[in-house]
């Protein structure tokens, strides 16, 4: 109850009419989340006019953040008066993330509203990277880019057209395109973050990512920052905590006491690289003690491809093989596994006393530190994955399934038949088993001469900037002869974009329409990105033809450009692309993005259009209503699923393996007279012995291993100052690039030091504060220590979270997260780049943007790392050799300086390392692996 004039009701006593308004007494509710039958018209009183007690009617609608991976669910608070989004909020019918969010969710006000903003397209005037540029509009920069990819087709130049994706943030729409194109000319930035703990996952189980159950797990082991940053953070951080409330243990393996270890009941503090050492270790205290599961490991793995390919002396049994295991890891004792880490040998049969306890409860995680760090580290997956085999914690409750479970991608109205070509700046024969494209080494091989591009997308990915070796970067996309065309798709200015020839302004989180799933947990769930303005405004009756008309500026929404784009390429449908964007409703016209979802949800999702039925909603006003849809719960345990009789209806079944095949495909296996799903491996078994690693030239990986890393302590003089450098792991509260322009995120980062041990410390007369410099192979950095216990002695760390620049004053990065830079170039290949002055304040019509108090913009390290491909996975190997001497006198903070020509050398000393394909039936990568966006099996053919 309230007065008219929104004071005090009737019968409160003089003087509480000066207390605190109650949302009570407002008329307004205080809920943990508005109900969701209220999110056409949520009331809440305005804060900015406190205390005045001032209603403001907002229209709420669920979309998907689109800051990191994990595909958390948010709800945009739009002002129905001004249409104004005033805050992002959790969406609590988000299966994954369950209403809540990190700093990151919220913070995509700031990256909506931030004046730095690119608004509209912006066209190179004068040389590239020259910093001129010109407003330009849509419909020139679709023609022009239009036209060049055409004529690429026409001339059968198609592997002279590139999309190369940073941030995904959507499954398949672009991959469709791209074979409507017809082209082989996908590009990620996987090798730089995870392909080395894919293909180690892959190997073993045809899927991989691992999705463990943390919820239900007796014993979490995490080589990774779960808790802060990891993978999937924050839906895992979630059923981290929720498995330790029901008395899960946690183990952390970690040289770095991250937030998680500093959570954990057992932080272990390697050395880099040495984590192999330790699960061999663990995994062998349990198999010499029959503590594994037996009958997990006797039915699910394939001990008897090893025997007959390996030990064909031995007897064909179960017994005979497990005889062979213990000798296999007999030499990883506790003490070795001492010796190599550092980590006690007690508390590394402790950690197996209990692992072997929690049994099937037994949830694990590694995505990149260990594995993307090390040479070898597609094996620390590998040997991971192995404690979870021999506790048979495979997709059980409280165990870890493979991702694929646990995810699912709707297909989309007409899917393109697979390209018929192979991309060799992608997939180059040195690397046919690299788990994804070598996206890094693009420059390497442009300089190479191994091919040029006619158009280069970069979209949402900024490799100047986050990737190694940029000043490599910088050279390859100011050559003309090399990349003609430079289209850059991105919500913000990244140091990349300065080397366009096109900037293209796209749409975050609340701007744009995607399809996202992940492995959060161990249910299937499909989430929805939507542009909540242009949602708002249909919901209030107005009609919205393409999301730019609600996005701020010229924004567009990359789902429209591709359809447009496409459309342009090829106008009268001659190539054979335009059919796959017409409408499926209206035969021959240009497919709307409503019709595109429409398909897909009234088609390809189960559960979907009876359960809006339910409701009194089409499958597409259910997931523009609740943002999300879970599919199925508690996916456990598939690969145990029984082949149907008409699956097996002329099926054939291999006498030896027991592989179940039908139309030369595998469907499944035979164990113990049985038929069962099992993996899509060769052997449809968990893959103990890789026989693909064999007969791919890496025969003596074919088992779980420990390869010894290019960090490892054999390699580093400790007395001359050198250490290894981790330089991988992520602050919370940012994202590689488009941080930059939350202003509230920047608040709270803004600084990576040089973590070093107050040993360490000592020993090279260093305190916290000192400037040092840090020598790579190919140049140095120069930035302040941190001295601090939580890091493991002999060993520095620095986040590559920060050090962004720019090189203009007033464009081309956002002033709130950069530091202005003056980058010389010598004739002899040397780099040189100086920090100017750090971050200041600045006048802008957002008045924060003049009460910016913090000044670092941190330094930027990765741009004197030069790449370390790892010969197998081709994983860019992070950890960095370093050495580090006090600066000189003449050193400023944030110096960088690096030779091209040696970063050049360091790239062939690894190139040499390779054992190129092409591997049996003269096969460029094998057929079962996975690869993104597979082209037809006759490309796979040298
Ligand atoms: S973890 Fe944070 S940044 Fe990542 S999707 Fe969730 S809210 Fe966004």
């Amino acid at each position: 109850m309230r007065n008219e004039d929104g004071g005090p009701p009737p019968g409160v006593p003089v003087g509480a009419r000066h207390a605190v308004p109650s949302a009570e007494r407002a008329g307004v509710e205080l809920a943990a989340f508005p109900p969701k039958e209220k999110w056409d018209d949520w009331v809440e009183l305005e804060s900015t006019q406190w205390p005045k007690r001032v209603e403001r009617h907002y229209m709420l609608v669920p979309t998907i953040c689109f800051n990191c991976e994990a595909g958390c669910g948010l709800l945009a608070y739009v002002d129905k008066e001004t249409l104004q989004v005033r805050k992002f909020e959790g969406n609590p019918h988000h299966p994954g993330s369950r209403g809540r969010n990190c700093a990151k969710g919220p913070a995509t006000l700031n990256q909506t509203y931030d004046p730095e903003r690119i608004l509209y397209p912006l066209k190179r005037v004068g040389p590239r990277g020259g910093g001129q540029w010109e407003r330009t509009t849509w419909d020139e920069a679709l023609e022009a880019i239009a036209a060049e990819i055409r004529r690429a087709i026409e001339e059968d130049r198609h592997n002279e057209v590139m999309y190369h994706v940073g941030r995904p943030g959507e499954d398949g729409y672009v991959e469709r395109v791209l074979q409507a194109w017809g082209v082989d000319g996908h590009n990620s930035h996987t090798n730089v973050c995870s392909s080395g703990a894919r293909l180690g996952y892959d190997l073993w189980q045809g899927m991989d990512r691992p999705s463990p159950d943390h919820a239900n797990a007796r014993f979490i082991l995490l080589l990774s920052s779960h808790l802060e940053t990891g993978h999937y953070f924050n839906p895992h951080a979630q059923r981290i905590m929720d498995g330790k409330m029901r008395g899960a243990k946690l183990a952390v393996m970690d040289p770095r006491l991250s937030n998680t270890a500093s959570m954990a009941d057992y932080w272990l503090a390697p050395y880099p690289g040495t984590e192999a050492a330790i699960l061999l270790a663990i995994g062998n205290e349990i198999i010499q003690h029959d503590a594994f599961d037996r009958d997990f490991v006797r039915r699910w793995t394939n001990w008897d491809q090893y025997l007959r390919e390996e030990r064909p002396e031995l007897e064909l049994s179960f017994d005979s093989f497990v005889a062979c295991l213990k000798g296999l890891y007999a030499d990883y004792t506790p003490e070795y596994a001492e010796r190599e880490s550092g980590v006690a040998g007690d508390v590394i049969r402790e950690l197996a006393v209990e692992i072997a306890r929690a049994g099937s409860a037994f949830s694990t995680h590694v995505w990149r530190g260990a594995a993307s760090g090390n040479l070898g580290g597609w094996q620390v997956a590998r040997c991971l994955e192995l404690l979870n085999v021999l506790t048979g914690s495979i997709g059980t409750p409280g165990g870890t399934s493979p991702n694929g479970w646990d995810k699912f991608v709707p297909a989309p109205f007409k899917t393109p038949p697979p390209q018929k070509v192979w991309n060799e700046l992608t997939w180059p024969r040195e690397y046919p088993l690299a788990h994804h494209e070598l996206s890094y080494l693009l420059p390497h091989f442009l300089k190479e001469g191994r091919g040029k591009l006619a158009v280069y997308f970069t979209r949402v990915y900024n490799p100047v900037w986050t990737n190694p070796d940029g000043a490599q970067w910088i050279e390859a996309l100011r050559d003309q002869s090399k990349i003609q065309i430079h289209a850059c798709l991105t919500p913000t200015w990244s140091e990349t974009a300065w080397f366009a020839d096109y900037v293209l302004p796209m749409g975050h989180g609340g701007e744009r329409h995607d399809t996202m799933s992940y492995e959060t947990h161990s249910a299937k769930w499909l989430g929805f990105r939507q542009p909540v303005t242009r949602v708002a405004m249909e919901r209030m009756g107005r009609q919205v033809r393409f999301t730019y008309e609600a996005n701020p500026g010229e924004v567009w929404e990359e789902d429209e450009f591709w359809i447009e784009l496409s459309w342009r390429i090829d106008p009268d449908g001659s190539l054979g692309i335009r059919e796959y964007f017409e409408s499926p409703y209206r035969p021959g016209e240009r497919v709307t993005i409503d019709e595109y979802y429409r398909w897909m949800f009234e088609n390809s999702v189960p559960g979907l259009p009876e359960t809006a039925a339910a409701e009194g909603l089409t499958p597409l006003e259910y997931m523009r209503r609740y943002g999300s849809f879970t599919i199925q719960k508690d996916v456990y345990e598939l690969h145990e699923r029984r082949l149907t009789e008409s699956e097996l209806e002329g099926a054939e079944t291999d006498p030896l393996s027991g592989v179940i095949s039908r139309r030369d495909a595998a469907i499944g296996v035979q164990i113990d007279g049985r038929p069962y799903a099992g993996f899509p491996t060769p052997s449809r078994k968990l893959e103990f012995y890789s026989k693909t690693l064999k007969d791919w030239n890496w025969p003596e990986q074919a088992l779980p291993g420990y390869i010894k890393s290019h960090v490892h302590w054999e390699t580093v003089d400790r007395a001359a100052g050198e250490f290894p450098l981790i330089a991988t792991f992520r602050l919370p509260t940012l994202i590689h690039t488009r941080s930059g322009n939350a202003k509230w995120l920047y608040e709270i980062s803004h600084s990576n030091p040089v973590w070093m041990h107050p040993e360490d410390a000592v020993r090279l007369g260093l305190a916290t504060g000192d400037l040092v410099r840090l020598w790579t192979e190919a140049g140095y950095f120069v930035s302040k220590i941190w001295v601090t216990e939580g890091i493991r002695p002999g060993v520095v760390a620095c986040s590559h979270h920060l050090g962004r620049w720019r090189l203009s004053e007033s464009q081309g990065m956002e002033r709130w997260s950069s530091a202005l830079v003056d980058l010389q170039e010598q004739d002899d290949g040397r780099w040189h780049m100086r920090q100017l002055h750090g971050i200041e304040p600045w006048k802008s019509e957002d008045p924060d943007s003049q009460r910016v108090w913090w000044s670092d913009a941190g330094v930027h390290q990765n741009m004197t790392f030069p790449v370390h491909p790892d010969p197998v996975s081709g994983m860019h190997c992070w950890h960095q050799k370093v050495k580090v001497e006090p600066a000189l006198p003449d050193d400023h903070y944030g110096d960088v300086v690096v030779e091209t020509r040696k970063s050049f050398e360091v790239y062939r000393e690894w190139l040499a390392m390779t054992r190129p394909g092409p591997g049996p039936g003269g096969l460029r990568r094998p057929l079962w692996l996975q690869r993104p966006y597979k082209p037809d099996a006759a490309a796979y053919q040298v």
